[in-house]
Formats: C-alpha cells, sequence, structure tokens
C-alpha cells in the first residue's frame, strides 16, 4: 500500500543569487539583504526589526544583469583613505581602506541653493533661506584631499545646488585646473548659461565641460521634473555653449511615465548638435527629493538600453551598451560611436571593444598601457573626447589612423551614450557600493561614495554641519512607505515626526583627524 503525503514540498519561484547588506530605508539601520532572481529579473529584499520587509528592483533584465558581472576587474588602491574601518560597510566612508576602488571622478558640491527647486532633486536643493556656500578656503581643502588621494585625479564635477550661482565659480574651476586635474564638469542647469552672455565669455576662457541637465523637449517633461518650462533657456544654452566653444553632455533624468520616450529623441538630437559630444541618461534617483514611485517598478539601466534600441533602431542595439568595469558593472553602461550628420555608428561594429575589455578586465597582468587607455575609455572618468579613442587604439595596436582619418572628418565626432543608475536607500547594495568610483568630497576631508552620501544619512549630516541648520533624515517618497511619511522644509520626505532618535546615528560615519 502506497502512502499519500497530504502536505507536498514547492519549488521556490526565485533563484537565490547571494547574500549582502543594505539598509532599511526608513531608518537607516544597516540590515542583511539577499539578492533574487524572478522572471528574469533580479530583485533585492531585506528585512529591518523595526519597520518590516522591503523589496526592490534592482535589474530588470536578469540575463544582462548576468552577463554584465564578467566586466568586473580589480580595483584600483587609492594613495590615501581617509577613515578606519570600523563599524562596516556603508558606516566607515569614507574613504576607508576597505574600499575597492580609487575615485575616477569626484563630486564638489559647491552650494545648496539654487535657481530652480525641481520636484526632482537628489540634493534637496533650492530657493532655500538656510543651506550652505563652500568658500575658497573650503574647497582648497576639498581639492588637496582629492589630489593626495588619487595622485593625478582625472575628473572633479562641480555641482550643488547650482554651481553657476555661486559667486566665486569662476575661481573655483581654475583652482582645480590649477592643481593638474585634468576634466572639470560644471553640472548645471543651464539658465545662467542662457542668460548671462558675459558669464559664458569667462567660462569660454577657462573652458570646463558642460554638464547640461535636459530632460527632454515635452512641456510635460519639464513641468514634472523641473516644474517650470524651460525649452527656451536649454536651447539658448546650447547655442551659447555652441558660441563659446564649450563641449555639453546633455544630462536627462529618466522617470517612469513621465519622459521615457523621448530617449530616442534626445540622443538624436544629441548627434546633430555640435556643441554635444555625449548623452548621459539615468533613471530618478529616489533619493531626496522626487516624485511617488514604485520601488518594484522603477526604471533600471537595462530598461534604459533596451528604450534606446527600441526608439533608435537605426543606430542602436542592445549589444552596443557595454557595462563599465572600473565600478560595479551593473552601475553603468557604455556606447561609443563616430558621428556625423546622417547618424552614428557604434564601436561595438567597428571593433570587437568587448575582447580588449576582457583583456584589460580579467586578466591581473595585463599590458599597463592597453589596461590604463581601455580603463580611461570606459570609466567613469571618461572625458568625451577623440583623444582616449585614439590612445587606446594606439595601446591595443590597432591602426588608429582609421579613426583618426573618420574624426578629421569636421563633420564627424566621438559620441557617447552613458546609462547610470544611482542606488537609493532601497536599493541600495553593499556589493556594489564597496566598488563606487563616484565620491562626494566633503568639507571635512572625507570622498563618501555617492550612492552613500545619498542614502544612508551622509548628505544629511554634511548640510546640517554646513549650514548649522538641523536636518531632518530623508526617507524615500515610495508608495509603501506613504503612511509614514510627512513632508520636510525642503520637499523631500521624513518618517514620522522626523525626530533623528528613530534613525542609528553611527550611519553618518567618522573620519580620523585630518592632518
Ligand atoms: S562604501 Fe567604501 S568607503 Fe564606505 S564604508 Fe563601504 S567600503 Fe568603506
Ligand atoms: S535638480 Fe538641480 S536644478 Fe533642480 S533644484 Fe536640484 S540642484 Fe536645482
Ligand atoms: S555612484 Fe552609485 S551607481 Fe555610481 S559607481 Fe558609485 S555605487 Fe555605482
Amino acid at each position: 500500500m502506497t502512502m499519500t503525503p497530504d502536505r507536498q514540498k514547492v519549488d521556490r519561484d526565485e533563484v537565490f543569487l547571494e547574500y549582502t547588506k543594505s539598509i532599511c530605508p526608513v531608518c537607516k539601520t544597516v540590515v542583511d539583504g539577499e539578492v533574487n532572481a524572478k522572471d528574469n529579473k533580479v530583485f533585492l529584499r531585506k528585512r529591518c526589526a523595526e519597520h518590516g520587509q522591503f523589496e526592490a528592483l534592482l535589474y530588470s533584465d536578469a540575463e544582462m544583469y548576468f552577463d554584465s558581472l564578467r566586466f568586473n576587474k580589480p580595483g584600483t588602491i587609492p594613495l590615501e583613505t581617509q577613515t578606519e574601518v570600523k563599524d562596516g560597510c556603508p558606516l566607515d566612508c569614507g574613504l576607508c581602506p576597505e574600499h575597492k576602488q580609487h575615485a575616477c571622478l569626484g563630486i564638489i558640491e559647491v552650494n545648496t541653493n539654487c535657481n530652480l527647486d525641481c520636484p526632482i532633486c537628489f540634493a534637496d536643493s533650492g530657493h532655500q533661506p538656510d543651506g550652505y556656500s563652500l568658500t575658497r578656503e573650503q574647497v582648497a581643502l576639498m581639492l588637496d584631499t582629492f589630489v593626495r588621494s588619487e595622485g593625478e585625479p582625472e575628473v572633479v564635477m562641480l555641482s550643488g545646488g547650482e554651481p553657476t550661482i555661486h559667486p566665486e565659480i569662476l575661481t573655483f574651476i581654475a583652482m582645480a585646473q590649477d592643481r593638474g586635474i585634468r576634466s572639470v564638469m560644471l553640472n548645471t542647469n543651464g539658465i545662467r548659461l542662457a542668460r548671462d552672455a558675459r558669464f559664458v565669455d569667462e567660462l569660454a576662457r577657462l573652458g570646463p565641460h558642460i554638464y547640461l541637465q535636459f530632460d527632454g523637449f515635452e512641456l510635460e517633461t519639464h513641468l514634472a521634473m523641473r516644474g517650470r518650462d524651460l525649452r527656451a533657456d536649454k536651447e539658448r544654452a546650447l547655442e551659447a555653449c555652441e558660441r563659446a566653444g564649450l563641449h555639453v553632455t546633455l544630462v536627462a533624468a529618466v522617470e517612469k511615465g513621465v519622459n521615457e520616450h523621448e530617449a530616442g529623441a534626445i540622443v538624436r538630437f544629441g548627434v546633430s548638435h555640435p556643441a554635444v559630444m555625449s548623452v548621459a541618461f539615468q533613471p530618478v534617483t529616489h533619493s531626496g527629493r522626487h516624485a511617488v514611485f514604485d520601488p518594484l517598478e522603477r526604471l533600471t539601466n537595462a530598461d534604459v538600453i533596451m528604450l534606446l534600441a527600441e526608439q533608435v533602431p537605426e543606430w542602436y542595439r542592445v549589444s552596443d551598451f557595454i557595462p563599465v568595469p572600473c565600478c560595479f558593472p551593473t552601475c553603468r553602461s557604455m556606447s561609443y560611436a563616430i558621428a556625423d550628420e546622417d547618424g552614428i555608428v557604434p564601436f561595438t561594429r567597428l571593433l570587437d571593444v568587448e575582447r580588449y575589455l576582457d583583456y584589460v578586465s580579467n586578466r591581473f597582468f595585463a599590458d599597463v598601457s592597453v589596461r590604463g587607455a581601455f580603463e580611461r575609455m570606459f570609466s567613469s572618468s571618461a572625458a568625451p573626447g577623440a583623444e582616449s579613442l585614439l590612445q587606446a587604439c594606439r595601446s591595443c595596436g590597432l591602426d588608429p589612423s582609421v579613426f583618426a582619418e573618420m574624426l578629421d572628418d569636421p563633420w564627424r565626432k566621438l559620441f557617447v551614450v552613458v546609462i547610470q543608475d544611482f542606488q537609493d536607500p532601497y536599493t541600495l547594495n553593499v556589493r556594489q557600493l564597496m566598488k563606487c568610483c563616484v565620491e562626494e568630497i566633503t568639507p571635512d576631508g572625507r570622498l563618501i561614495p555617492f550612492c552613500a552620501y545619498n542614502s544612508v544619512g551622509y548628505r544629511e549630516q554634511v548640510r546640517e554641519q554646513l549650514s548649522g541648520v538641523r536636518v531632518a533624515p530623508v526617507v524615500p517618497n515610495a508608495r509603501p512607505l506613504l503612511p509614514l511619511l510627512r513632508t520636510t522644509p525642503y520637499g523631500s520626505k521624513t518618517a514620522g515626526n522626523g525626530s533623528a532618535a528613530r534613525v542609528d546615528t553611527r550611519n553618518v560615519g567618522r573620519r580620523l583627524d585630518v592632518k
């Protein structure tokens, strides 16, 4: 006689991929996390003893996620770290000696004030009565910290708030250049560039790269993302840059249901505009101030890549976007192309980029010149321009004249698309964070990984220290948290009564005394 069990074992509906650490999005306490694949998507799940379970979408295509992991490569140790290892990641930023990568890109937020009050602003900036504006001495210390850590830093980005309204912004650009930093980027909404010709003339003298907020062409997009119709300002800012010979990256924040249908049009416009060398797409960072979102339905890098392949099929395929190996490869993907008035040809059609990247990524003893050249091209410090391309070709034994001749034609340019998905308090994964190569430089001499700065509590800590005004701990404006949330004076959300007692105060890190 056979026995029929009255209960059957069932299979899980997900594949367990890894154990990691994250934070509770409400109180920011460090919690265990697990990464799972389900329905060809990758999710992070975690549980806080006080606030319960949270789950967020990390990558909307599991196959692309797995494929990107082979681009991971050994990081480079910075010359100097600024903090000690004490409480573990992400409480010890930074950089602490456990960090796995040097800083390809350092960011200095020179102020909190802005001439806009965008409904989305991860910096929680705007027309605010408090906040801070850095002094020359503070910026000097920050630049010196960066130089001591990097030796010869590749790129520093001056950001804010709105950096162009800081009265000393031109001096800050010159100070960075005087320290031998190769590329200085100015992160701007473009309003001053559009309206102040004398300022643009001064910028032309210094030649920073302009990182221009540019979310799309439709009125609804501008109102949803920036609260104002800025289309005429963007047009005038770009005309001014073209006249002044300033190179521009268009930076598009992309939010689900708002402007994802404009991604292809932004690329087409960028290719056709003489001043534009690249487009950076950033799925909206759900830190600071932002619209209500669903953490399980958000946009990820995979979505943006697929949108471009759908919206510009004559130029792009999914395979034209290569995960960047200097940071964790799911953070950022890039595509290089040669552009002319007829359109573009991605590099992936001209040479076997993967073969070279595999070579630099997966070998311990890769030829230093090959490694250096390709790393610079496919890294967060990649400065748009033909120089790095030609150097990479030379190093790899390719005939650079092929590209040099192509780029010699005045109608042609090197055109780069970068897609970067910043982490938020829902998606923060220390495995990814520990290899971050984009650091916020703070006036007390720390280099804090950008996603930790925005998610863990460091931003609130630094603003409070610099302004002397108490800053409520920011909590994501996420649908599952709505019953807990109230609005801060800056428009972001905090939990309950915003009392600091609810937050694990270790989460703001410490630093070693700067000598
Ligand atoms: S993110 Fe990096 S610097 Fe910060 S605690 Fe982790 S390992 Fe250290
Ligand atoms: S997103 Fe930029 S332009 Fe908008 S308020 Fe924030 S700092 Fe200002
Ligand atoms: S800033 Fe965030 S998304 Fe970018 S490299 Fe660092 S961890 Fe990755």
